[in-house]
């Protein structure tokens, strides 16, 4: 029987796991510009966290949890998003009662039992970011410009900014009303999960891609008309701050986005290059989250991004530029060995050079000097060592640039000039 990798899950085989290994860097290096320190939490929660924190009437939470039950009769999940477990940890860690805001990031993956397509799987990974006890309308501004930071230096170009509102509690329940209203008369052509969520949480219908309901977004009333003055004040003073930052923005007053948690902005990147699942990233504020999970009052922002479409994105970005290289980690130096002595010694070599930092490859199943030598260029190596019977006798290897073939013998043994030759200035002492 062969096994397969589960319905919704992939395998991630260089190239591409280089892709991802950018796209991780450089979100490091970019959120430290920012404050941000990375967080690492369980991968599974309990499972009142998640239908506490994210929503108990959210897609996430009533379709889509992989949810089991331990061997001691505890009910756990595979975390669906991040959010809940960083404040989860926060909290438990004791780290809300500071005066500063605490700003934290995670890599990694996250499940959804949903409907497989490009650019959706059940293992996906998110890189998020949390910016927890800041109620300021700059720190929204300050971490969706973030987002596009990264996007930027990824040369991901066209991720547009759509923001909304969605008010606090009490304007999205006048919202809520005004929502119902104007879509009872049209109850009939709403989804079935709409037509319920019509009487238990209208604004979920905003949210639903069925293409029918979709269509009657346009019905519905834009929730910006029903903010309070504190949260249509905080609502333009992040356009002001996004304006000072010089980014671009379009407001969507039909964004709500799938989680419970939000409180006034929430926002989407998307990229045209992403086809039909085309959100790049998600997030916005949850002002009363943390106090709902029993902490004290800690407003606070974030956003998650979908690592597998960003890589997807950055793929396109790096074919158009450049093809690949046959073998994705060039190494400095290919040990091309001829005969039993020759291997010994190349084995040698290899780990010697490898401890003084070069990047050193040898195949020890070849003996065609001709295969190795193909092999040698079509990875990319920067220079081969080519060490046979001969250059054992002589006590010296024969060392040849591979970008001109100019070739020159090195004393055996002298690993630190080996080294000095192959990585800086040996480039133009070689064949001089
Ligand atoms: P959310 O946690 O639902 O706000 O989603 C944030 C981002 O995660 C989205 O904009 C997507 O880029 C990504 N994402 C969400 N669900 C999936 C999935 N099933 N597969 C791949 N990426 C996803």
């Amino acid at each position: 029987m062969e096994i397969k990798a589960s319905k919704g899950t992939r395998d991630i085989l260089p190239p591409e796991v280089e892709d991802w290994q950018l796209v991780e860097e450089t979100s490091r290096r970019i959120f430290a510009l920012y404050g941000f320190r990375e967080i690492r939490t369980p991968i599974f929660e309990s499972t009142d966290l998640f239908v506490k924190s994210t929503g108990s009437d959210t897609d996430i939470v009533t379709k889509e949890m992989y949810t089991f039950t331990d061997r001691a009769g505890r009910s756990v999940t595979l975390r669906p998003e991040g959010t809940p477990g960083v404040v989860r940890a926060a909290l438990e860690a004791g780290l809300l009662r500071r005066l500063e805001a605490e700003r934290f990031y995670y890599i990694g993956p996250m499940f959804r039992y949903e409907r497989p397509q490009k650019g959706r799987y059940r293992q996906f990974s998110q890189i998020g970011v949390e910016l927890l006890g800041s109620a300021h309308p700059a720190a929204d501004a300050e971490v969706m410009e973030m987002a596009l930071a990264l996007f930027s230096s990824l040369g991901i170009g066209d991720a547009r900014l759509q923001i909304n509102s969605v008010g606090h509690a009490e304007c999205r329940a006048t919202y809520r009303v005004a929502l119902r209203e104007a879509l009872v008369p049209h109850r009939d052509r709403l989804c079935p999960d709409c037509q319920r969520r019509l009487d238990v949480n209208p604004l979920r219908i905003l949210d639903c891609k069925v293409p029918g309901c979709a269509a009657l977004k346009e019905k519905a009333p834009s929730i910006l008309d029903h903010l309070c003055d504190d949260c249509r004040t905080h609502m333009s003073r992040v356009q002001e701050a996004l304006r000072a930052l010089d980014v671009p923005f379009t407001i969507n007053p039909r964004l709500v986005r799938g989680l419970d948690y939000y409180t006034r902005t929430t926002f989407e990147v998307a990229s045209g290059g992403l086809g039909a699942q085309n959100a790049l990233c998600g997030g916005g504020r949850y002002d009363d989250l943390v106090a709902s999970m029993g902490g004290p009052p800690t407003p606070a922002f974030g956003f998650a991004i979908g690592a597998d479409r960003l890589v997807m994105l950055l793929g396109a970005v790096v074919e158009g530029q450049r093809a690949r290289p046959a073998c994705p980690s060039p190494a400095d130096v290919y040990i091309v060995h001829l005969g039993q002595a020759g291997f010994d010694e190349a084995f040698r070599a290899a780990r010697a050079l490898r401890s003084r930092g070069v990047a050193t490859l040898f195949d020890p199943e070849s003996r065609d000097l001709k295969k190795q030598m193909s092999r040698a260029s079509a990875c990319g190596a920067r220079y081969t060592i080519i060490i046979g019977d001969s250059e054992i006798e002589r006590r010296a290897y024969a060392l040849k640039r591979m970008s001109d073939g100019i070739q020159k013998d090195v004393a055996a043994g002298q690993w630190d000039e080996i080294t000095r030759e192959v990585t800086h200035g040996g480039q133009q002492r070689v064949g001089a």
